[in-house]
């Protein structure tokens, strides 16, 4: 296939928003110089959301040499969705089900294959703590999938791991595990990184451009935003949170809800710093699920500043477009219940509190299908339900095997639309 370079800044030059790209990132060769009236602006692809899944989904299709459109509200990246915060975990004994072992497999090795090509550090590998009470569902989790798929853990006594990372205070009755290959990925990083080398590789990310609506005529999609109209064979819709508004007949199938993270300032930040202390996630017995991560130097990792922790519960309902971004009462109270109860050497104030969209499907399983009725031209991904971005370097692969195959070689059969509705 004839490989399309388009230049970004030609978008500039008629006035269009564009993703500031560094001078290394021009293409040397084949410039196009793109306009929105021309005839020009048919393309194989338009990825309409270019957040988490939407960059990678981006880097794949402009990899493979499609002419691709990727169409985004805000910037590239931004905090008003699913993917602000610095920091989010990766670990590959899925407690949630054991089919996205497999997808984790391949997401691992896609993380990896985009870092050595990129130089970019996205993996973290600091490994995971989990506990909770004996015989609770998240350790209960946690073993099925790495039984099943022989997955490498280690089961510390509680005085072993409370040995290894003082930090913790876990419950003589709880039980303890430790997954090493496990940790954190850098959602503005890797969001950064896909989008930039896109461009590198010949696709057209357009900023601060807002979808307004998309149809089928005839062999085509026809999108249309606030700033021009488009046409293209294949439609990929990767909205994140405003999934419900853009994908015809999933409102009821989702609920986005705001969800709340805060950094706290503990007296002493050693015994919590990257290096001294792991990703975690504990299941309380009365309150559900929290996790949390180190400390991460500013330095490399921007901010916030301090010990980040969140409670993985659904969160208040909301709509995208008017979430209300004050810190939802009961949050501090919440966290510090955790904090009390599980690392009290970390109670201290609080240093910043940002809301974030989870875009719940009702089984809290993602939904990557081709959107019935439209001749597999659309694709859709959405329902990430809180768990989606350690995901996204196989997502993206299989959005684009989806749209310009048809199909995917990856199991993924059980988060289709089928089940929807049942
Ligand atoms: C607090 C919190 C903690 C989390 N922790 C973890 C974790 O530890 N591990 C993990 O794996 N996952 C975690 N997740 C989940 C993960 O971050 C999400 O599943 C993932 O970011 C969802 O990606 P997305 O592409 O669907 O949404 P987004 O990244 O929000 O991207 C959607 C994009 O579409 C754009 N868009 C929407 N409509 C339009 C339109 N009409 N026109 C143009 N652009 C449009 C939006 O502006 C946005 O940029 C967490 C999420 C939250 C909120």
């Amino acid at each position: 296939m004839k490989r399309r370079i388009f230049l970004t800044t030609a978008s500039a030059a008629i006035g269009l928003p564009l993703i500031t790209a560094s001078k290394s990132l021009q293409p040397q060769t084949e410039i196009k110089p793109m306009s929105r009236n021309s005839a020009a602006a048919h393309y194989d692809a338009i990825v309409l959301g270019v957040g988490s899944m939407g960059s990678s989904t981006c880097w794949f299709l402009a990899d493979r040499g499609f002419k691709v459109l990727g169409i985004e509200q805000f910037d590239i990246s931004h905090d008003k969705g699913s993917h602000a915060g610095q920091s989010r975990i990766i670990r590959k004994s899925y407690f949630e089900h054991p089919d996205y072992v497999p997808l984790l497999e391949r997401a691992y090795a896609n993380w990896k294959n985009i870092e050595d090509l990129t130089g970019s550090k996205i993996f973290n590998h600091t490994g995971v703590l989990y506990f909770g009470k004996k015989g609770n569902e998240l350790t209960k989790g946690v073993n099925t999938s790495s039984t099943k798929y022989s997955l490498p853990l280690d089961r510390p006594t509680i005085q072993q791991a409370q040995k290894q990372f003082p930090a913790f205070r876990i419950p003589n009755d709880y039980e303890v595990i430790f997954e090493p290959d496990a940790g954190f990925v850098t959602p503005e990083r890797a969001i950064l990184t896909y989008a930039e080398d896109a461009i590198k590789k010949g696709a057209l990310i357009q900023t601060k451009e807002t979808v307004a609506e998309w149809k089928q005529e005839g062999s085509t999609i026809k999108v249309t935003s606030d700033k021009g109209t488009y046409t293209c064979d294949k439609l990929i819709i990767t909205a994140g949170g405003w999934a419900p508004k853009m994908i015809p007949g999933l409102k009821q199938e989702l609920i986005v809800t705001k969800q709340m993270i805060i950094w706290v300032n503990p007296k002493d930040w050693k015994p919590f710093s990257l290096g001294n202390f792991p990703c975690w996630i504990l299941e309380d017995p009365e309150r559900g699920s929290y996790y949390g991560f180190p400390i991460l130097p500013t330095k490399e990792f921007g901010g916030p500043l301090g010990l980040k922790l969140a409670h993985h519960k659904p969160g208040e309902v909301t709509h995208a477009d008017n979430v209300n971004r004050d810190t939802t009462p009961g949050t501090e109270e919440d966290l510090m219940y955790c904090l009390s109860k599980y690392m009290p050497d970390a109670l201290g104030p609080i240093l910043s509190a940002k809301s974030c969209l989870y875009t719940n499907s009702k089984d809290q399983n993602f939904i990557i299908d081709h959107l019935p009725g439209y001749d597999k031209k659309v694709t859709i991904a959405t329902g990430f339900s809180g768990h989606g971005f350690k995901f996204v370097s196989v997502v993206g692969e299989i959005l684009a095997d989806l749209a310009m195959k048809g199909k995917t070689d990856l199991p993924i059969g059980f988060l289709s639309m089928n089940r929807l509705n049942k």
